[in-house]
């Protein structure tokens, strides 16, 4: 299978082949129409085997008509640790270099709050974050998750293990 094969838009097919890549993986290949189509999935693959395109290519895809509302984030991925939440940012602005009007916020413990609260204050179309700064954020009434339309759960295993279910469950609710 090619990437041309999944129903991505040309403008994100093409950020994908800058990054050198014209084979999805077999997790991108099974994930991406999923999401695409709307639907409510739990997946499961090694580190390293393109997980992060599996989810960030198709929600872009989703995302790529423009702008809903003003002001509120539509997509919001929990990762457990400021690493993870760093490194899906930085994939989300990569494969979405061509959505010129796309913003991201990433939202982590041990970064000041003053320069989150800031990025917060413009349109932030996707918020990459861990659950305890997320918590603190909305606690503070800085964000509002009410027009979130995807949530993403990256390294769901590892967040429970890391003891975030309560805080998941709240930040869910
Ligand atoms: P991940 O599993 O998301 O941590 O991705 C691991 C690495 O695989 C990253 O460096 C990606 O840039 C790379 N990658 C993602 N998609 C592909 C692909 N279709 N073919 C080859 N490498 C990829």
């Amino acid at each position: 299978m090619k990437f041309t094969e999944l129903g991505l838009s040309a403008e994100i097919q093409r950020a994908v082949a800058a990054q050198g890549y014209d084979t999805p993986t077999p997790i991108q290949a099974q994930a991406i129409p999923v999401v695409l189509a709307g639907r409510d999935l739990m997946a499961c693959a090694q580190t390293g085997t393109g997980k992060t395109a599996g989810f960030t290519l198709p929600i872009l895809q989703l995302l790529s008509g423009g702008r809903a509302k003003p002001k509120r984030p539509r997509v919001l991925v929990l990762t457990p640790t400021r690493e993870l939440a760093q490194q899906v940012e930085k994939a989300v602005q990569t494969y979405g270099k061509a959505l010129r009007w796309l913003n991201t916020a990433c939202l982590v413990g041990g970064a000041p709050m003053f320069a989150q609260i800031k990025q917060l204050q413009r349109q932030c179309d996707v918020v990459v974050a861990t659950p305890g700064r997320l918590l603190d954020h909305l606690n503070r009434r800085k964000i509002k998750l009410s027009d979130v339309e995807v949530l993403i759960l990256d390294e769901a295993d590892r967040m429970l293990d890391m003891g975030f279910a309560e805080d998941i469950d709240a930040i869910v609710a």
